[in-house]
């Protein structure tokens, strides 16, 4: 593997660039593996290279149906950032956020994570209130958190819709810290680095089946053939429960929901901040690209499905919130939209834990926040599967807890998974 480099960089520039070897191999698949991980976005591929990382564990597979990075890896809206205050929310998505800020580094792969603050506005002094308990706790536990008023916003983002909006803006929540990243780059990254310490990443590998022996999964049945684990982790966001069917085991407390993500025209830099509108009803969140594009986003689609398209009353939903808060995006032209599928739990939060069967280990329920979680997913899933118990900061992310009363609930939304965004 050629390593990226400034040696490397001018040594190829010179000829022609032909020394650049594979970013991954294409192996054919081995009959049995220590772990194998189905799903390969960014929480398997992260999971991958962790167990090989920090654990040692190297043969091991990913398995993936289509291409990396295909599913929600490669259709979500970039948006990293660590304002929750749940415990072991909070404590993992800091983490989480920490990888990032060292993870060009780490895999040795630009993944474009640029902090460029995200910035949630507030329209009336309950909801400055009401941010500003989640903003303080963060504090407490040593994360940035700011509030911006009025001059400050106005100085910094001056494009918003300040003087006629329906709901005027007072001020906003402010994490510097957080930002975007380069969606496909993570996924590259992480399968380039798993792959380097020995992971075989198997594309075009959709698993069909799964048989049972003494209560444990003993092979899985692949469209590459049968492929054994001694364990196997589920990393397979919007597809949970299919697979969780598959393996005979009932209903999971996951429902599959649509988001859309839009991109317009590039145009000059017109937006150096996330920013996030959510009132009466709206939602809507945008930033600009390094191409220079708007890309943004807001609901679900309101009902369930697998299906990785849209539908036109979210596109109305969106455009109308745009208009309200950005009134000038209303001359960009748009490019593309499109839908990821997403595992929307009861109360928000993901799981993380083991499962009736004892060589499988779940990781899923991410809900539209799986992005950012990607890097801390793959430490604290690799952590499990590697040590047998969960560490603490995901102990309470089970199936268990909503049986116990132990919802994680970040939202105070209540048991609507529709809710949970
Ligand atoms: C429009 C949109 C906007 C979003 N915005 C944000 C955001 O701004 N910030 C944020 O933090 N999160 C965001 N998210 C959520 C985030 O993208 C997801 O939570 C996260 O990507 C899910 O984890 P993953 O990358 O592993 O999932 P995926 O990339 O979906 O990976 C799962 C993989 O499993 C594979 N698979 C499924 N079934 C099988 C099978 N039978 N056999 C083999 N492989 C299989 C799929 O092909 C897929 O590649 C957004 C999502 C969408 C759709």
């Amino acid at each position: 593997m050629t390593k990226f480099n400034a040696w490397n960089v001018i040594k190829n520039g010179l000829n022609g660039q032909s020394y650049w070897t594979r970013q991954w191999r294409d192996p054919e698949p081995k009959s049995s593996y220590d772990v194998v991980i189905i799903g390969g976005g960014l929480h398997g591929l992260a999971t991958a290279y962790y167990l090989a990382k920090n654990h040692n564990i190297k043969n091991v597979a990913v398995l993936e149906k289509g291409w990396i990075g295909g599913g929600n890896a490669g259709r979500n809206t970039t948006i990293v950032r660590s304002n929750y205050m749940m415990p072991g929310n909070h404590e993992f998505y800091e983490h989480s956020l920490k990888l990032w800020e060292n993870l060009s580094h780490e895999l040795n792969y630009n993944v474009m994570f640029s902090q460029r603050a995200h910035v949630s506005l507030f329209h009336s002094p309950g909801a400055k209130d009401s941010v500003s308990r989640i903003y303080n706790i963060m504090r407490l536990h040593g994360t940035d958190a700011e509030l911006w008023d009025l001059k400050t916003l106005k100085k910094k983002i001056p494009h918003l819709n300040y003087h006629n909006s329906r709901f005027p803006i007072l001020g906003a929540a402010v994490q510097k810290r957080a930002g975007n990243a380069r969606h496909d780059a993570v996924a590259w990254g992480y399968a380039r680095a798993a792959d380097t310490l020995g992971v075989d990443i198997l594309q075009n590998c959709e698993v069909t089946g799964f048989t049972r022996k003494n209560g444990n999964i003993e092979s899985i049945q692949t469209s590459r053939g049968i492929i054994k684990g001694k364990k196997i982790g589920f990393a397979v966001a919007g597809n949970t429960s299919v697979l969780w069917q598959m393996a005979e085991l009932g209903n999971l407390p996951i429902e599959s929901h649509k988001l859309q993500a839009f991109v317009s025209e590039a145009v000059k830099p017109l937006l150096d901040q996330v920013v996030v509108y959510g009132v009466g009803g709206a939602h809507f969140y945008i930033s600009q690209s390094d191409k220079g594009s708007m890309v943004f986003g807001g609901d679900l689609d309101w009902y369930k499905s697998y299906a990785q398209r849209g539908n036109l009353p979210m596109v109305q939903d969106v455009a109308e919130a745009a208009m309200a808060i950005f009134p000038s995006l209303g001359r960009i032209r748009l490019l593309r939209h499109w839908a990821g599928v997403m595992d929307m739990t009861m109360d928000g939060s993901f799981f993380i834990c083991k499962t009736p069967i004892s060589n499988l280990y779940l990781n899923a329920g991410w809900n539209y926040g799986g992005f950012k979680a990607s890097p801390a997913s793959g430490w604290y899933f690799a952590d499990l599967i590697a040590n047998e118990s969960p560490h603490n900061y995901v102990q309470n992310h089970n199936l268990e807890r909503f049986e116990k009363g132990i919802n994680i609930d970040e939202r105070g939304a209540g048991p609507d998974p529709k809710l949970h965004g």
